[in-house]
């Protein structure tokens, strides 16, 4: 969750457009830098899709949050008093292929990586995100219709400023050949690495600094993937009935089977540091900090920041001020740069 300072005397208007969300305003005129303000979406945005791992119809609500609030999932179908859900690494509960938070009352929602990505990636820190069910839909597997959704409503700015999680020591975590390590950094570096027997994916290395828009461009259109052989096993397993070759890349051996092939010949890796930024988003925080993934998934990025929060000194807050600001995963982001995809 975001800190609050109690009383600032903010002076000067604040700086926004379609093209820039970077959103800075300047303090008094004794002090020499501007603080980033926190922000939420103007209005509601509806998506409607489908749920990966049930096949039902999802719809998701991003709606307007107060400065504090943080993101938090909220189940309309569970009474009023048990139906939050705080988008915070704590309250993840492990399941297999996708990221499912749940709450003290045993409420769930399933798949949420890809929407706290692209929140994150946007420079959105406060939103209530309304879902009708146990599942985000998945849409087209990727981040890009919750990108192109979110910035097509706009920011508006609050009243708060943001505080970022600074990374002071090394910590990694292990998982069979799997790890993953966050180590210090002044900016927000994703780095990933995975290997499959199948040639259509292989071997895949990227790393990328996530300022300077580079979710929004580089990231937010890749797609979940799986291969032929997963397929038959999770729908026996009660998973993946959603999954059609338009929400998800299917490889099998050489062969890309989903229509039009993929949109970037990495997209698998390309994904994985999507999910890898929306799991890290459950930090409550933009991270400041490099991450580093092999072969690594949800439950190990999640085992990470059990691992930081939990290490005596691995972290501090930091309020962010103009330079700070530049460097976070929202700053840069441009609407033109949305990837143009069908
Ligand atoms: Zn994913």
């Amino acid at each position: 969750m975001f800190h609050f300072v109690a009383k600032i005397e903010l002076s000067l208007g604040w700086v926004t457009s379609k093209q820039n969300l970077t959103l800075l305003r300047g303090l008094s005129s004794s002090l020499p830098f501007g603080v980033l303000l926190q922000t939420t979406v103007k209005h509601s945005i509806v998506f409607d899709g489908v749920g990966l791992h049930s096949g039902s119809a999802a719809r998701l609500v991003v709606e307007p949050a107060q400065a504090g609030h943080g993101i938090v999932f909220r189940r309309a179908d569970n009474a009023r008093d048990v139906a939050d859900i705080p988008a915070l690494w704590n309250l993840v509960n492990q399941s297999p292929l996708c990221t499912r938070l749940q709450n003290e009352h045993g409420v769930s929602v399933s798949t949420v990586e890809h929407i706290m990505a692209a929140l994150m990636g946007c420079g959105v820190h406060n939103a209530v995100l309304t879902v009708d069910g146990p599942e985000v839909p998945i849409l087209d597997g990727s981040s890009v219709s919750f990108v192109r959704g979110i910035l097509a409503c706009g920011l508006d700015v609050l009243e708060a400023p943001v505080w970022a999680l600074r990374v002071l020591k090394p910590v990694d975590v292990k998982r069979g050949d799997a790890w993953a390590r966050i180590s210090p950094a002044e900016m927000l570096l994703i780095e990933f690495d995975i290997s499959f027997s199948d040639a259509a994916i292989g071997t895949q290395k990227k790393r990328l600094n996530m300022s300077n828009g580079s979710f929004v461009r580089e990231l937010s259109d890749s797609r979940t993937f799986c291969r032929k052989a997963d397929i038959d096993h999770m729908r026996a397993n009660g998973l993946a009935r959603g999954g059609t070759l338009e929400n998800a890349v299917v490889v099998d051996g050489e062969k890309v089977l989903s229509p039009g092939g993929l949109r970037h010949s990495d997209e698998a890796v390309r994904h994985k540091m999507l999910d890898a930024l929306g799991d890290l988003a459950l930090a409550g925080a933009p991270l400041l900090g490099h991450y580093q993934g092999s072969r690594a998934g949800h439950a190990l990025t999640n085992d990470l920041l059990h691992a930081l929060f939990d290490t005596p000194g691995a972290l501090e807050w930091v309020e962010c001020d103009t330079q700070l600001a530049a460097k976070l995963p929202g700053a840069g982001v441009h609407w033109g740069e949305i990837p143009q995809v069908a």
